[in-house]
């Protein structure tokens, strides 16, 4: 039988510690192209009916950190809407095939989250494909890298923001309306929020936001009885990190100088997220879940 995420093994050898060979993607990239490839939980993933009858929308959810989720979610037994970008569509599809195979619903609702017409139309129709919503992962992500902030584009500046902030936010604020006592909303922010790299600073401007966000949307929406958490993942490997998230020549050593001792794997951060998803953390709220193999947070 295969390991899952239950098997009582070592964490430090639990994966390898991958040398990625030097590897470049354009933006958004392909979780199908990565070499090696991650795992998502295709295989290793095991559901006990934690989300039983729960209706997810998940926002970069074909590939890397969101794909791994949309996986655990279906075995978990929920319903599963998938947001990306229309390019990533043949990763999207394979995500749906797995979510199928479970005999759960996969919505695929490709569309620029950057722009807050179409987050408001993905969460429309999020709701109508599964009949409701009471979960939102706000996942989907820009990073680019930047070695000066003089060469630091207003245009990109912009673009990391409204994906990574302003989506949240229009994704979230369309959601309320769906959302009944008893949902969570979940958002991916990062170890770059507390130690942020010199060469990542809008990004990891947008990930301490998403933090303040998450804290203080939680106050604000616990008297409806609807909970907003965050993930902080650590080094994950993922396209993010092959499509200019850092310096090529990086990427051999990725994670490597974590207390662990290696990357992490997606499918190691789904079952923060289905914690967080689920009735079993009803008195967690504005809380940030690091998944980072050991770097010290304050
Ligand atoms: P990924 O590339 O697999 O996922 C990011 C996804 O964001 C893409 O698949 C894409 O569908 C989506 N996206 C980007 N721009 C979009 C847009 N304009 N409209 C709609 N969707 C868009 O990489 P990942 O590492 O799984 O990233 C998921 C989240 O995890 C991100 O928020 C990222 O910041 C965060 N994170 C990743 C790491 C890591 O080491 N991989 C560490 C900390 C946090
Ligand atoms: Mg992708």
């Amino acid at each position: 039988m295969t390991n899952d995420q239950y098997t009582f093994d070592n964490p430090k050898t639990r994966y390898d510690a991958i040398t990625p060979p030097v590897q470049h993607q354009d933006e958004p990239g392909l979780d199908s192209r990565l070499d090696p490839r991650p795992d998502l939980g295709e295989q290793s993933y095991r559901g006990t009916g934690r989300l039983s009858g729960r209706k997810a929308l998940i926002t970069g959810a074909d590939s890397g950190i969101g794909a791994a989720v949309a996986i655990a979610f279906a075995r978990e037994g929920a319903d599963v809407a998938l947001s990306y970008l229309p390019s990533e569509q043949s990763d999207a599809e394979r995500i749906a095939e797995l979510i199928d195979a479970e005999g759960r619903t996969a919505a695929l609702l490709p569309g620029d989250a950057s722009v807050g017409e179409e987050c408001r139309r993905v969460v429309d129709e999020a709701a109508m494909a599964l009949g409701g919503l009471d979960i939102l992962v706000n996942n989907a992500g820009k990073q680019v890298y930047c070695e000066k902030l003089e060469d630091l584009s207003d245009d990109a500046f912009d673009a990391t923001m409204r994906t990574n902030v302003y989506a949240m936010f229009w994704l979230t604020k369309a959601a309320l309306k769906y959302l009944p006592a008893g949902s969570s909303i979940i958002n991916t922010t990062s170890v770059q929020a507390y130690k942020p790299s010199p060469i990542l600073v809008d990004y990891a401007t947008t990930k301490a936001a998403i933090n303040t966000f998450t804290k203080a949307l939680g106050a604000q929406l616990a008297e409806r009885g609807i909970r907003v958490n965050a993930v902080a993942p650590g080094p994950v490997w993922t396209t993010l990190q092959v499509t200019d998230g850092q310096p090529d020549e990086k990427i051999s050593e990725f994670g490597h100088d974590t207390p662990i001792g290696r990357a992490g794997q997606p499918a190691e951060m789904a079952p923060a997220f289905v914690f967080l998803a689920s009735p079993e953390s009803s008195y967690v709220i504005g809380e940030t879940l690091n998944a980072n193999g050991g770097i010290p947070t304050p």
